[in-house]
């Protein structure tokens, strides 16, 4: 007698034992308190250490992308505004900041991570609330680096000279730093403390969405006792940011932003002497081959792209799998895409917020729409979403063509378009098939084929057997249209130092 073993109709268990949306834990909901933080209805300009309405006044609302709910007004700056915080940071580092010694800059700064740690709990509630992203990822990943980078920054005030031997470093003077919203305070980070170490002044512009953890660091900038100016923080729309990258007194630009935004000012300041560095946009592969351990890789592929709602540069949204393993690794990431809890960002059981905005969800879901249209295989959980705030269901296209508009352009959003490979030449020529180049990712056992992957990349920062890991002490920054200039690490303090001088030694 002949035995046919009868066909697998449900796919395999993951790692832990759950088939698809198969779920035996039920969640009680666990919100994070938010009776401790203080909102305040309106936020002023923070110009030389004061809160000042706008000239003329005038505000707009901000609002909780999950509620919908406005949260607090802020001022809309003027031409006149951008004017006034330029010159408060004039006036600030020729009197007080470029004259301190760089031990009194550092503490300072020691001081900035310290009340951030103390204060971390309020800080990432007020993140979440403002721009989406779940609680567990506001407390345990970015308020922790934003504490880091000022730790780490601190440590390089003092040591300038060693840092660049035989150059004579000196501070650039004002520096205009335009934010967005994706990482609201990790931004104001990456820019401030690099910028303040090396002795410059910042006007800040936070995106219009999410400016109330660069407020409620303006607090801390008081609490520090910073000298009045050191630090300015205005808000207003796309125009205001233009206004203050090409203020005739600023000397330096930093932008992190869309590539579109990132050629505008580029153009913008094009034969002036303003330094520039711009952080722009990504699309990121992420390369499994099949000797790759799976189950570690698949969670490197959801923390890659559903981090953060996938509203990250650097999020690996195209995912290349080698032919071989095509089908089981399918099949692990449709169970554990189904595991996923989409919801209330303050909850600490979500792992997937709110997408920052109407205008930012409407993006997805158009471009969701062309991946459909243009025939690729649609795969979403069967979640259910809250009825208000701007949510959207992770999502996964197979049958992705490297011409479709999902495997081409930024989606910024929880949506991955996957496609195969079966050789390492055919991986490294598609995932170099894009004009970004800001990061990658190589899931395998061979040291020596990641190498020669990290090699190939066109990319500037490549991850192997891991994703999305950052540190204050690696360079951060793109290729091609995701950018120029580095973030973090040693390179990220030159990029505000005009090392031309030479001291003769
Ligand atoms: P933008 O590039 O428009 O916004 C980023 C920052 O630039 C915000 O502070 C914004 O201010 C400001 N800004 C807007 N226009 C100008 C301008 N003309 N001159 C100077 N500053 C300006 O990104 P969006 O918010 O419009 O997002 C659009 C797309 O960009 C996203 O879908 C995503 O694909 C990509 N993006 C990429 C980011 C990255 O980190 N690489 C970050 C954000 C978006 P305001 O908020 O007031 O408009």
């Amino acid at each position: 007698m002949t035995l046919t073993k009868k066909p697998e109709t449900r796919p395999a268990p993951n790692s832990w034992g759950l088939v698809g949306g198969d779920n035996p834990f039920d969640y009680a909901p666990a919100p994070e308190a938010t009776d401790h933080v203080r909102i305040e209805p309106e936020y002023g300009l923070f110009i030389g250490n004061e809160f000042v309405p706008a000239k003329p006044k005038k505000t707009f609302t901000v609002i909780n992308p999950a509620t919908e709910e406005p949260l607090a007004k802020v001022a809309h700056a003027s031409k006149a505004d951008v004017d006034r915080a330029v010159k408060a940071a004039r006036e600030a580092h020729r009197t007080s900041w470029s004259k301190l010694p760089g031990r009194e800059r550092a503490k300072y700064l020691y001081r900035i991570a310290r009340i951030l740690q103390e204060r971390s709990r309020e800080f990432a509630v007020v993140e979440s609330m403002n721009s989406g992203k779940p609680i567990k990822e506001s407390r345990d990943v970015d308020v922790p680096l934003v504490a880091a980078h000022f730790f780490y920054y601190a440590g390089w005030a003092d040591k300038l000279d060693y840092a660049y031997p035989n150059r004579e470093p000196r501070s650039l003077g004002v520096a205009a730093q335009v934010i967005p919203w994706n990482f609201p305070l990790l931004m104001l980070a990456w820019k401030i403390a690099p910028a303040l170490a090396a002795g410059n002044t910042v006007v800040l512009k936070p995106a219009s969405t999410t400016p109330l953890t660069a407020y409620l660091f303006a607090d801390v900038v008081r609490q520090a006792d910073l000298p009045p100016g050191v630090v300015n923080i205005i808000t207003g729309p796309g125009e205001i940011g233009m206004e203050l990258v090409t203020h005739p007194d600023v000397n330096k630009v930093a932008f992190t932003g869309s590539t579109a935004v990132g050629k505008m000012i580029a153009r913008a300041v094009a034969g002036s002497d303003k330094k520039l560095t711009l952080e722009l946009g990504g699309k990121a592969a992420n390369i499994v081959f099949d000797d790759a351990p799976l189950d570690q890789a698949i969670e490197g592929i959801i923390n890659g792209i559903y981090f953060n709602q996938g509203e990250v540069c650097c999020a690996g949204s195209r995912l290349f799998v080698q032919e071989s393993v095509y089908e089981p690794l399918i099949d692990k990431l449709k169970n554990r895409l189904s595991t996923l809890r989409v919801g209330d960002p303050l909850d600490k059981n979500t792992d997937v917020g709110a997408i920052n905005s109407a205008g930012q969800l409407a993006k997805v879901q158009e471009l969701v729409d062309s991946g459909v249209a243009e025939g690729a295989e649609i795969f979403q959980p069967d979640c259910e979403l809250p009825t208000r705030g701007f949510f959207f269901r992770p999502t996964l296209f197979t049958g992705v063509s490297q011409s479709h508009r999902i495997a081409q352009e930024e989606i910024f959003g929880p949506v991955l378009s996957v496609l195969t490979f079966r050789t390492p030449e055919e991986a490294i020529e598609k995932a170099n098939n894009t004009p970004y180049g800001l990061s990658a990712g190589v899931w395998t056992e061979k040291g020596s084929r990641i190498f020669k992957m990290v090699n190939a990349m066109r990319a500037g920062v490549v991850w192997a057997n891991t994703f999305n890991r950052f540190d204050p002490t690696s360079p951060f920054g793109g290729y091609k249209e995701s950018g120029y200039g580095r973030e973090g690490g040693i390179h990220g303090l030159g990029a505000y130092l005009d090392l031309s001088g030479s001291n003769g030694r």
